[in-house]
């Protein structure tokens, strides 16, 4: 069946950006269904951090349109690009896209209970049973219950992160970002965090993966695309972007690795 744009989970055209006369995003175009997988590969420096902090607008694109859920953003020009007309909507949208970053950003002062139920008392309102009941069954999906009244300096870097992924889902937002989730993991810990991811992406989790994982990438994604210098070089089914590209740049790159 053909999805109409408003059934998207993400609708992202023409993303357009520069830091001053360095132009990082040419026109960069994302559509994912409800429950795709989305890769975003590419070298250091190709713009990818800064289209995912355009998306939810940590960064201002010059150009281009964001729809969450079926939800066009309202943007307007402003002195540092477009800017939000709606500063409510701009939250429900924060909300509806999880973000994972590579260093956790957990709140070091809150134990993880407390970094999992405060978004969902504030933002969207929830009793604390309730944010408290949602909570927990979200520290069991990723492995954690036992680390419930820690707090995130008591925590290993794998456990951080997946307590990072608990604390992006009880907004049970329409799509999960992350931005290398496991780049500043010891290596033995990197297997954990993936598994949480690869057990997401099973339950039908829109999911929009920066990574160096191609492991990851490869087996677990719907879809792959390959940024360079600002633009999507090569995209496609990952048998294709990894077994058969047609940029040239895009072998050389998986061929470094
Ligand atoms: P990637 O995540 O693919 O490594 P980034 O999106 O982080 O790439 O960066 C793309 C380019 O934009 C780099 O040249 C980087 O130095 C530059 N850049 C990123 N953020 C800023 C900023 N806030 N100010 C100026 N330049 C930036
Ligand atoms: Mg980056």
């Amino acid at each position: 069946m053909a999805e109409t744009a408003a059934s998207l989970a993400l609708d992202i055209r023409g993303i357009e950006k520069s830091f001053g006369e360095l132009q990082v995003l040419r026109g960069v175009d994302l559509s994912a269904k409800r429950g795709d997988v989305v890769s975003i590969i590419g070298s250091s420096g190709s713009g990818k951090s800064t289209f995912l902090r355009c998306l939810n607008l940590l960064e201002r694109p010059d150009a281009g349109s964001i729809r969450v859920a079926g939800e066009e953003v309202g943007l307007r020009p402003g002195k540092q690009g477009l800017e939000p007309t709606d500063r409510r909507q701009l939250r429900r949208i924060r909300s509806e896209l999880g973000m994972v970053f590579q260093d956790f950003n957990l709140w070091t002062h809150f134990t993880i209970l407390q970094n999992l139920i405060e978004a969902p008392m504030r933002v969207q309102g929830l009793s604390r049973a309730e944010a408290i009941e949602r909570a927990e069954a979200l520290l069991d999906k990723v492995g954690l219950t036992d680390k419930r009244d820690s707090y995130p300096a008591q925590l290993s870097g794998g456990q951080q992160q997946r307590a990072a992924i608990a604390r992006a889902l009880a907004m049970e937002p329409a799509a999960l970002l992350f931005d290398e989730p496991t780049s500043a993991l010891d290596p033995e810990l990197v297997g954990e965090v993936l598994r949480v991811m690869q057990l997401l992406a099973e339950e039908g989790c829109t999911m929009i993966v920066v990574t160096h994982e191609m492991r990851f990438a490869r087996e677990v994604s719907s879809h792959v695309m390959f940024f360079h210098e600002g633009r999507v070089e090569e995209q496609g089914p990952p048998e294709q972007v990894f077994g058969n590209p047609n940029s040239e740049r895009c072998r050389q790159f998986l061929s470094r690795l």
